[in-house]
């Protein structure tokens, strides 16, 4: 079942492994299907190359396994997927990795704050990527923690473990979030690196809040 939403979370989960964001198997990726209020996940320990659709699990947002493979299960980190979905039901997809630069800050319990225009594109209230509190991997504190970091944004970075994303559309959505959050890491740590730890200046609320695709260009 959900055919097509397993090949969706297959082919996220081997691009963030090419593009660095989950080596050496972390990270877990997750699609809902609208219908059947159904999650495709992918299982635990299972290097993203040599994932098949056969590999996937299909859970509910109760935890309970509805279709796996004997021998694979579920990500450890499914109850938090779950905890997500149950908290956000518009959402369509999850991407949690531990993305490199992100998980430098997320191990300082460091928010990012908004430096650039392309954190308008995080659907975070404030446009800071706040630090989800501390809950062990794999734990329902942790998916507790992490769902109500997400209530108002879509973009978080989880304390001493890393960084996740979601979308309302779909995982492709989920994905590119999840790159972003790495990337203004990224510029983050090199702007404190050349101002000697100086915090970066942010730009005001009202000039991310208030943009608007420019009318001068019709169609
Ligand atoms: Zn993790």
């Amino acid at each position: 079942m959900l055919e097509e939403l397993k090949s969706a979370v297959i082919q996220i989960g081997r691009q963030a492994q090419r593009d660095g964001l989950c080596k050496h198997k972390s990270g877990n990726f997750s699609a809902r299907d609208a219908e059947t209020g159904y999650f495709v996940i992918t299982p635990s320990a299972v290097d993203r190359e040599v994932l098949t659709p056969e590999d996937m699990i299909v859970m509910d947002v109760d935890c309970h396994v509805i279709e796996y493979r004997k021998g694979l299960r579920p990500s450890s980190e499914s109850l938090m997927h779950a905890a997500v979905y149950r908290s956000r039901p518009e959402l369509r997809g999850i991407v949690h990795t531990h993305s490199k630069y992100a998980t430098v800050f997320a191990t300082l319990g460091r928010a990012i704050p908004p430096m650039v225009n392309e954190m308008m594109a995080l659907n975070n209230k404030d446009f800071y990527i706040r630090v989800a509190e501390y809950g062990r991997a794999g734990t329902r504190q942790l998916a507790d923690n992490v769902a109500a970091a997400l209530k108002d944004a879509d973009c978080a970075l989880m304390y001493a473990h890393g960084a996740i994303a979601v979308d309302a559309q779909n995982i492709e959505g989920a994905y590119l979030k999840a790159c972003y959050i790495e990337e203004m890491a990224e510029v983050y740590h090199h702007v404190l690196a050349i101002s000697q730890g100086k915090e970066a200046p942010i730009l005001p609320f009202e000039e991310l809040h208030d943009w608007g695709y420019p009318e001068e260009i019709k169609f």
